[in-house]
């Protein structure tokens, strides 16, 4: 159900939407960190029971806080319904896995997050679900895969690392075409950049860890789309089998989603002006970023999303260059995180992407000079004297090989 927020404006929605009060009148949203809800009578739990009483009835199934966060973020992206889950896995999981059965077929882009390429090479075929994998850029692998009948398409567009773009309006016609149900992962694009509900999208996936907490304290995920499919399909899935998102995980993400815009935008405003500072300095072999007009989905990426996200990825000469670099960094920290309000790289080859083995890899175009930078909220030439004192240092150590 949209409350009245809804008819406002994304800014004042991430503040407002889906606030609730409690008797008491609280200014913030209240923390109701309790497991279980206690009736009036007998008759109230039936009726509850049998869906004639509205009332909360246990915590797994459903928690005030919670919905109040479910209701924010359904109203951000436009959505009509949403559930929230103890993590983005647990969101991917359970949008997969409460739609697919054994003989059902899966076509997905093969640039995906490391675990979710491991749910579907790896977990949907030991249920019988036929999992294909397309390269994301290629609409003729599409057309090719979705020319049988298939229940589920998922895809992540900007990719991680490569920052691949997905033409989400062409993979929706082909995957509705077939009959498949169109997921999402929108993470590196958040909320505010990309709106896949308007591009043809059936279900969006969030990992709330990333820009939404954006602050490096709580998991969270989420699954949005239509109220028919998440009370009919989705909800029975969570309830019975528990990926359930805590009280006080949902009151952090609430807190979160007040400040997403002011964040987003001043990282990506830090990310835009790291890559085209980097890709001028010695020692980098290319950038890649979206919003840059080098990127090689440049206008598609420039369509579909608003500005270039908040990370870019950049390539080295090989393994220990990259080592190097990211070992000299003093404010940038290695980690595997992102869309945190720091600063934060990854070398995919040997963390993030390490699993998915060489072979996959080269598929990908991660090679082992590849770093990826989640750009934070830092002033941006301190993220600039911090990087480039890890380059010139990196200059002065090949010279003297
Ligand atoms: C982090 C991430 C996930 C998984 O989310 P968790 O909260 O870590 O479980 C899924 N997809 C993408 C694109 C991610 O970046």
């Amino acid at each position: 159900m949209m409350s009245d927020n809804a008819s406002y404006r994304t800014n004042t929605r991430l503040i407002h939407s889906g606030t609730e009060r409690s008797p008491f009148g609280e200014t913030s949203e209240a923390m109701f960190l309790t497991s279980g809800f206690v009736y009036d009578s007998a008759e109230q739990a039936e009726a509850t029971f049998k869906g004639e009483a509205e009332h909360y009835q246990y915590s797994r199934f459903g928690n005030p806080t919670v919905s109040m966060f479910e209701r924010r973020l359904a109203e951000i992206e436009g959505a009509e319904a949403c559930r929230a889950t103890a993590s983005g896995m647990g969101a991917v999981h359970a949008a997969l896995l409460s739609h697919l059965k054994a003989g059902d077929r899966l076509v997905a882009s093969r640039a995906l997050f490391g675990s979710c390429f491991w749910i579907v090479s790896t977990l949907l075929p030991r249920y019988g679900i036929e999992s294909v994998f397309v390269d994301g850029h290629d609409l003729d692998q599409w057309r090719t895969a979705l020319s049988q009948p298939t229940a589920m398409v998922l895809l992540e567009s900007p990719s991680n690392p490569m920052l691949d773009i997905v033409d989400l309006q062409a993979v929706a016609d082909l995957a509705h075409a077939a009959g498949a149900l169109v997921v999402v992962d929108n993470v590196f694009a958040t909320p505010l950049l990309q709106r896949p509900f308007e591009l043809g999208a059936d279900v969006v996936v969030y990992s709330c860890t990333k820009h939404i907490d954006g602050q490096g304290r709580v998991l969270g995920g989420a699954v949005l789309g239509r109220a028919k499919w998440v009370e009919d399909v989705l909800q029975p899935f969570i309830r019975n089998t528990g990926p359930t998102l805590s009280a006080f995980n949902a009151w952090v993400l609430l807190k979160g989603l007040e400040t997403l815009a002011l964040r987003v935008d001043a990282m990506c405003a830090n990310a835009a002006r790291m890559a085209d500072w980097l890709a001028l300095q010695p020692g980098i072999r290319r950038v890649w970023y979206p919003a840059r007009t080098d990127h090689a989905q440049h206008a598609l990426a420039m369509r579909q999303m608003s500005a270039g996200g908040t990370l870019v990825t950049f390539e080295l000469d090989g393994k220990a260059a990259a080592f190097e670099v990211m070992n000299r960094l003093r404010l940038i920290a290695v980690s595997n995180n992102l869309g945190d309000s720091r600063s934060l790289v990854t070398h995919p080859a040997t963390t993030t992407h390490m699993r998915i083995g060489a072979e996959e890899r080269a598929r990908l175009g991660i090679t082992d000079g590849v770093v990826r930078m989640s750009v934070g909220l830092e002033d941006v030439l301190d993220l600039q004297d911090d990087l480039g004192r890890a380059l010139t240092g990196l200059s002065r150590l090949r010279a003297a090989e």
